[in-house]
């Protein structure tokens, strides 16, 4: 596809982005569909979060996905944001829609379908580790999608029962609580599904949990996508724990983003293999 002056712009903003796996999952989509478009990285400082909204009207851009630190403090420019999104107050995917900018936050949904490559979520209990916008995105899609439980553990306890509280009143069916990472042990014996979400920072409190009590037949999900195994990979495969790592949210969260931009859902498997 050669690009012209009526080729759309696309871009995922956020800082740091440079590494980030988007331009290639987009791009590689829009190749395999014919679409006249392209899709870069953009390294926006924080401080010039609120200007983004007007950026992305100003050069028209077709859309755009966020990435921290931009996920919630663009909201308030947008026109509407929609589904999931607005319960979180985060968005991660921008449609630009007849002038309008649209937000949406496929990170729940994305995180949802890459665990359900490997088991059902309806009715399962969940351990999530971390409270910040991944860790709240996936408590919010398993009980979108009709999880019993979710227990958010996080270093900062205000910030889990933050998490708790703004779930528990978008989602009543589904049981939530709250605790720090030192209840791990506690809690995470009755988890059909524990979800690592802390952030690189958190490595070692993450190595110092007892993983021994995570129960054989679990799935262990790591956010992170890129060491080549999640941390206690090893110890929990050894254990009959079934372990994913962040790939499967990240192409998910993908497809569903590049549907909201075209309409079209991309492969999944496709998508993939264009990350390795
Ligand atoms: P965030 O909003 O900055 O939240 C960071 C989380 O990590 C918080 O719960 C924080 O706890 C915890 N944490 C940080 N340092 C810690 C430490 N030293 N000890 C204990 N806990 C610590 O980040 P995020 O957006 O939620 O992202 C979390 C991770 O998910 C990142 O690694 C990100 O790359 C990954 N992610 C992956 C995908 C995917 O598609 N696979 C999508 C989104 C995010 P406090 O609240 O106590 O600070």
């Amino acid at each position: 596809m050669s690009l012209s002056g009526a080729t759309r712009l696309y871009a995922v903003l956020g800082s740091p982005v440079r590494h980030s796996l988007s331009p290639r999952l987009h791009n590689a989509a829009f190749a395999a569909h014919g679409i006249d478009a392209v899709y870069l990285a953009l390294e926006v400082s924080p401080d010039r979060a609120a200007r983004v909204p007007d950026a992305l009207r100003t050069l028209g851009l077709a859309g755009a996905n966020l990435t921290v630190p931009l996920k919630e403090r663009v909201v308030a420019g947008l026109d509407e944001v929609v589904g999931v999104a607005r319960v979180l107050g985060a968005v991660n995917t921008v449609v630009a829609h007849e002038g309008r900018l649209v937000g949406h936050n496929t990170d729940a949904a994305g995180f949802v379908a890459g665990v359900r490559q490997r088991r059902e979520v309806t009715g399962c209990r969940a351990v999530v580790l971390g409270a910040g916008g991944a860790g709240l995105a996936c408590g919010a899609g398993l009980a979108e999608a009709g999880a019993a439980e979710v227990v958010f553990l996080n270093r900062t306890l205000a910030r889990a029962e933050a998490a708790a509280t703004r779930c528990r009143a978008a989602w009543p069916a589904t049981a939530f609580a709250a605790g720090a990472l030192d209840d791990f042990a506690d809690v995470v014996t009755r988890a059909d599904l524990v979800v690592q979400a802390t952030s690189g920072g958190a490595a070692d409190a993450v190595a110092a949990l007892p993983v021994d009590h995570v129960r054989a037949g679990a799935l262990w999900v790591d956010l992170g996508y890129w060491a080549p195994a999640p941390l206690h990979a090893d110890v929990l495969s050894a254990r009959g724990v079934d372990v994913q790592d962040g790939k499967p949210m990240l192409v998910h969260q993908a497809a569903l983003a590049f549907r909201h931009f075209t309409g079209i859902s991309p492969d999944p498997a496709m998508l993939s293999r264009t990350i390795g």
